[in-house]
């Protein structure tokens, strides 16, 4: 068991920062039947404000004041997240924002939000400009893949919409007004990696996007090929990438791992983001406290913990047990991981895809082979453009 008392909570000394999702409303205007929020077994969302109160919201400005005081914290990245955020009024984003930025004092907020795209307009535009508001759109490929689960209310199709709200984006980013948008892209594991890869790059002029990994767990039932074809649809998006060898394109989940295994600087980072979940934190629309937020479906133990943003500090969230148990799970080298070449890479993959009832954490990633897959093609890609192998396996030393 790790020693919590001795460290800080924030856990690694590189540490100046802590990421908040902050669930700013927990309803959608679509009903994309994957998402873990809505369908993935935990509805405390169901007894949760549509919308964050201003009286969350200036709670929420001071647990992190305090926050930052207590644990020497510089940089708070919140992520305003949903549900869909942008069902809440311009207005009360824009008051919202006000006001957090009021209770930067000695340490400073960075702001950014994940939205479907649907009702982005040059309104949120203006918005996004004045409080640099970095947004990321979901979409899952081209309207054959994205189609499948991303549907609204009525069945229909949100493809077009979400990539009108993309474009005004882009436009605004070469404007100068706004960073450019990433796209997240949840895998479809009956696609081709390739071709969605193709279709944000070349159809889409995407430079910067990630793909994730289905939010299953050792208890999900679904069948090997399913998983399998998760782990081929990566393969084949990293080959596409690796193809075009340009550097101003950016997939996050491929090149933090190329970067780790040619700079020591970016293991490191990489370890540290493995090894300290507790560097995510979400908070409800209600103030709840909690961890990342995919793990909040996993057990009732991790979705209602008990503590809240207007009575509780950081520490009282890193000295509970849920907490403590999702902390730990970094500690635990699963078996199967115990002679794996690529653990200090991969440190058993996400915590959800770990998970298990009757182990908890102590399970290797249900996606492991496609895993051992990616980390050796990257690292193939590498020797053959001339990182020496002797360098790389040292780097790679546990
Ligand atoms: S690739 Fe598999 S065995 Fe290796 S560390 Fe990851 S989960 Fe464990």
């Amino acid at each position: 068991m790790l020693d919590h008392s001795a460290i800080s909570p924030i856990g690694n000394a590189m540490r100046k920062d802590l990421n908040i999702v902050f669930k700013i409303s927990e309803r959608c205007n679509l009903k994309c039947d994957y998402c873990y929020f809505f369908f993935g077994g935990d509805e405390t969302w169901k007894k949760h404000p549509p919308l964050v109160s201003r009286e969350v919201v200036q709670d929420l400005g001071a647990f992190v004041a305090r926050a930052a005081r207590d644990e020497q914290l510089e940089l708070i990245h919140l992520i305003f997240h949903g549900g869909e955020p942008l069902l809440m009024s311009k207005p009360r984003f824009t008051e919202m924002c006000e006001t957090l930025r009021g209770y930067e004092n000695g340490f400073q907020f960075s702001f950014a939000l994940q939205t479907n795209g649907v009702l982005v307009d040059e309104g949120w535009i203006d918005i996004f400009e004045r409080y640099r508001v970095t947004a990321g759109v979901s979409l899952d490929g081209p309207p054959v893949v994205n189609d499948l689960h991303r549907l609204d209310f009525k069945g229909r199709s949100s493809y077009d919409a979400t990539v009108a709200g993309l474009r005004l984006l882009q436009q605004a980013a070469t404007q100068g007004r706004v960073s450019a948008p990433g796209l997240l892209c949840v895998i479809n594991p009956f696609a081709d990696g390739a071709k969605v890869y193709r279709h944000f790059v070349d159809d889409l002029g995407v430079k910067h996007m990630s793909f994730l990994t289905p939010d299953y767990t050792w208890d999900s039932i679904v069948g090997e090929p399913v998983i399998r074809g998760v782990e081929r649809f990566l393969l084949a998006a990293l080959r596409a990438w690796l193809a075009d060898k340009n550097p101003k394109i950016q997939v996050r989940v491929f090149s933090e791992l190329l970067a780790a295994m040619v700079d020591q600087r970016a293991m490191e980072l990489v370890q540290t983001y493995r090894d300290d979940y507790r560097n995510i934190i979400s908070v409800s629309s209600n103030g709840d406290l909690g961890p990342e937020d995919t793990l909040r479906t996993l057990d009732p133990r991790f979705a209602s913990m008990g503590l809240n943003v207007e009575s509780n500090d950081l520490r009282d969230l890193f000295e509970s047990g849920a907490w403590r148990e999702q902390a730990d799970a970094v500690t635990i080298r699963p078996e199967k991981c115990k002679t794996c070449d690529w653990w200090k890479l991969c440190k058993a993959g996400r915590p959800v895809n770990r998970y298990s009832r009757a182990a908890g954490f102590s399970n290797h990633s249900l996606y492991c082979s496609g895993l051992k897959d990616l980390y050796a093609e990257i690292g193939a890609f590498l020797v053959r453009n001339g990182t020496p192998l002797a360098e790389l396996a040292l780097r790679l030393a546990s």
